[in-house]
């Protein structure tokens, strides 16, 4: 029966990445910011790291999430969540939104300032060319991390764990489909641009200049919202595209070894980024 289920969910996992071939492949073809092969390096191992992160990190949060929503429920205040349960679907909605791009704003900010947490972080960055897929390129422990701080202030507010008996059951539905959708457009090898709206929108290029491997790194922590980045001061979007993507330290080729990786003794003191960040203006 689970052999089965779990058969069932990679035949569901195999239909959402032909789905997200035949969308973003062409549209990468005409639209590129630069011309790129389609069978870039290193894109079997992102294939893999796609199938993995589908299944395995909602699995192990389901334990912390599980108890975080249980806290919440017990350890806030009636009112407040009686308060947000009789707001309209829509309204927990953008809330939902909002709180769940502010708590994955300090998780990712967190995964690039702290060396231990950089270096599952380091796994997504390691990528050289920027496509779709690279979406997928995380260790699965680092997508807990940033899935659990992204869930934090939505259990906090009731929209999120077993609150959801206060009518918000679709809430984190909502948040996961429009985060995981926008993070595969963002990492697209797709020069669009929404105009005036890119302050109110991530782009391609936003997310593209958090993936430099010179100049301004350590921006743009958002995935969704670049005005949080403006409010916290991380913000950077030139009229430019960046040069070079990926990371200055040596990374493992194979899957298994950059699996390993944060738990590899260190060869030389590991990079915090954080350091490199220039003083605010
Ligand atoms: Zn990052
Ligand atoms: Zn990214």
């Amino acid at each position: 029966m689970t052999a089965n289920l779990f058969f069932v969910d990679l035949l569901r996992m195999a239909a959402w990445l032909a789905i997200l071939v035949v969308i973003f492949v062409p549209l990468e073809h005409w639209f590129a910011v630069q011309p790129h092969r389609a069978l870039r390096k290193q894109v079997g191992i992102d294939v893999c790291y796609y199938f993995i992160n589908s299944l395995l990190p909602s699995l192990i949060l389901s334990v912390p999430a599980g108890l975080l929503g249980w806290a919440a429920l017990h350890l806030l205040p009636g009112g407040l969540l009686n308060f947000i349960s009789a707001q309209p679907f829509w309204v927990k909605a953008i809330l939902g939104l909002l709180a769940g791009e502010t708590g994955y704003y300090w998780g990712h900010r967190w995964s690039h300032q702290i060396p231990f947490l950089w270096r599952f972080h380091a796994v997504h960055h390691s990528a050289e060319e920027m496509d779709f897929l690279v979406n997928t390129r995380a260790h699965p422990l680092d997508l807990v991390f940033s899935r659990f701080c992204g869930l934090i202030p939505m259990c906090a507010l009731g929209l999120a764990g077993p609150t959801s008996a206060l009518n918000a059951t679709g809430v984190p539905v909502v948040v996961m489909l429009i985060g995981t959708t926008w993070s595969f457009f963002v990492h697209a090898n797709l020069r669009w641009s929404f105009g005036p709206l890119e302050w109110l929108v991530s782009t391609p290029k936003f997310h593209h200049w958090h993936h430099t491997r010179t100049g301004a790194i350590n921006r743009n922590y958002s995935s969704t919202f670049p005005w949080l980045d403006r409010l916290f001061g991380t913000h950077h979007l030139p009229q430019e595209w960046p040069e070079a993507y990926g990371i200055e330290e040596s990374f493992p080729a194979t899957i298994l070894d950059q699996l390993c990786f944060p738990f590899a003794p260190e060869e030389a003191p590991a990079t915090d980024k954080a350091s490199a960040l220039p003083e605010q203006q």
